[in-house]
C-alpha cells in the first residue's frame, strides 16, 4: 500500500516519459505486481489519449499561421504594398499632369502644389518602407494579444 502511494504520482511521469530510466524501471516493476496501479495507469493513459485527440484539433490554427509565414504569402503581401504605392504614385502623377497641362494658373502656384504633392509622396513612401522594415523584424507580430 505504501508503495502505491509512492508510485501513483509517478504514473503520469511514466506516461509522459518524464522519468529517468531508474524511476521508470521501478514504476514498471510495481505495475507488473500491482493490479490497482495498473488500472490507474490504464485510466490515465485513456484520459491522456483523449486529451491528445482534443489537442489534435488545434492545428487548423497552426496551418493558417504557417501559411501566413510561408514565402509566397510574404511576397504577395509585399506585392500588395507595392501595388498600393504604385497606385498612389499613378494617382498623384495623373493629378499633377492634369494640373500642369490644363491649368490656367501661373507658374508660382504650380511649384508649391507640386512640392506638397511630392513631399506627401515621399512621406508616404517613408512610412511604408519603415513599416515593411519593422514588419520583418518584429518577433511579436504573430502572437495574438
Ligand atoms: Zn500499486
Amino acid at each position: 500500500m505504501n508503495n502505491c502511494e509512492k508510485f501513483r504520482p509517478m504514473l503520469v511521469g511514466l506516461l509522459d516519459r518524464e522519468l529517468d530510466p531508474q524511476e521508470s524501471a521501478e514504476v514498471n516493476e510495481h505495475l507488473m505486481r500491482c493490479s490497482a496501479c495498473r488500472e490507474e495507469y490504464e485510466r490515465l493513459r485513456e484520459t491522456s489519449g483523449k486529451l491528445e485527440a482534443v489537442a489534435f484539433e488545434e492545428p487548423s490554427d497552426e496551418v493558417l499561421r504557417r501559411l501566413w509565414r510561408n514565402p509566397f504569402s510574404r511576397i504577395s503581401r509585399i506585392g500588395g504594398i507595392l501595388l498600393v504605392i504604385a497606385g498612389y504614385a499613378a494617382l498623384i502623377g495623373f493629378a499633377l499632369f492634369e494640373f500642369f497641362t490644363s491649368g490656367e494658373e501661373g507658374f508660382w502656384i504650380r511649384v508649391p502644389v507640386a512640392a506638397i504633392a511630392i513631399g506627401f509622396l515621399i512621406l508616404l513612401l517613408l512610412v511604408i518602407l519603415e513599416r515593411v522594415k519593422t514588419y520583418g523584424k518584429d518577433p511579436y507580430r504573430e502572437i495574438e494579444r
